[in-house]
């Protein structure tokens, strides 16, 4: 089977029935970009930043990220997307540096959008690199952790100071760079109509967005049932935020655990998701299973599964209708 995937490693994107999607990679550093290309990735869904700055005495510099930024666009060339996301720290990624008070529920707490906000020089460091970043392909930047409409503007007004401060400075970069948030809170999810008005592009982050939904830390094991995106309370949500973006006519991405499930891929193909991002290794295969796949088709399964009752139907019914996910 891996020679088989392999062969898919430079094919187009395509179901069987000439859909295009992008499937991309999710990185933690800029070392990965390389080897995220070699495995097929056409560009990057999630560049999680915050491992730049955990694990060391100081904070990055502008400059330190924007050489990190650059160097993943310059991996890729000048069309590829590269979704940068500003710092997610909190839950289970501690940073010393920022001496942030324990919480008991970190999870719930002090956490990556809601730092960035409260402390607008470290959050506009980042944003001026990511800018500066953007002069050298096809960059974006994405806002982690978003819950409300006014976060949202917050940081985009950050954003809009950051560019004022190059512009001044007469730094280049890309003054339409595609901006936009993660859907991985439930609130958010509801509110994606409004929020889908002002934001460039949705990514959907399932990894969260089903613990919060199912109220399973996503850390612990005996959970595991629960954490499962397959539940349709999950699958409603995830079905009503590519919608919701669509209706506004944004495009919408996937960076959690589920994009890169191919027991997945047929329902979010089936419910028009544009952009899936998943661990490099995972690419080919999706590739592979996407060559053959009618969305035609699978759009009645796509509305199948959010009428079943609990996690274990939905799954049956994808494998009755797709027996190649196996
Ligand atoms: C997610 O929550 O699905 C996600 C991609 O973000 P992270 O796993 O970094 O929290
Ligand atoms: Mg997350």
């Amino acid at each position: 089977k891996q020679a088989e995937y392999e062969a898919f490693l430079d094919r187009p994107s395509m179901s069987a029935d000439g859909v295009q999607v992008e499937l991309v990679a999710n990185i933690g550093s800029s070392a990965d970009a390389k080897q995220a290309k070699l495995k097929g990735a056409e560009g990057i869904g999630l560049f999680r930043t915050e491992f730049l700055f955990m694990g060391r005495d100081t904070l990055p510099t502008e400059d330190e990220q924007y050489e990190a930024y650059r160097t993943v666009a310059e991996a890729f060339g000048a069309d590829a997307p590269i979704v940068i996301r500003t710092m997610d720290i909190g839950g289970d990624k501690e940073l010393p540096l920022l001496e942030l008070e324990k919480e008991d529920n970190p999870f719930l707490g002090y956490r990556a959008i809601r730092i960035s906000l409260d402390r607008p020089e470290l959050f506009k460091t980042q944003l001026r690199a990511i800018l500066r970043a953007s002069a050298h392909g096809n960059v974006k930047a994405m806002f982690p952790m978003i819950a409300t409409l006014r976060e949202w503007r917050m940081a985009k007004q950050l954003l809009e100071e950051a560019k004022q401060e190059l512009s001044e400075a007469g730094i280049p970069f890309n003054p339409s760079m595609e901006t936009g948030i993660m859907i991985e809170i439930p609130a958010a999810a509801m509110m994606a109509d409004r929020l889908a008005r002002e934001v460039d592009f949705f990514s959907i982050g399932t990894n969260d967005l089903v613990q919060y939904t199912m109220a399973a830390d996503r850390m612990n094991p005996k959970l595991s049932s629960l954490s499962d995106p397959f539940h349709p309370a999950v699958l409603r949500l995830i079905d009503r935020v590519i919608a919701a973006a669509h209706a506004e006519g944004k495009w919408v991405g996937m960076c959690g655990e589920m994009a890169g499930n191919p027991l997945a891929l047929p329902v979010l193909l089936g419910m028009g998701l544009d952009e899936f991002s998943m661990s490099a290794g995972s690419v080919t295969r999706a590739r592979w299973l996407l060559a053959r796949l009618d969305r035609e088709r699978l759009q009645n399964l796509a509305r199948a599964v959010l009428d079943v009752d609990d996690a274990a139907d939905a799954k049956a019914l994808v494998l009755r209708e797709v027996p190649e996910v196996s």
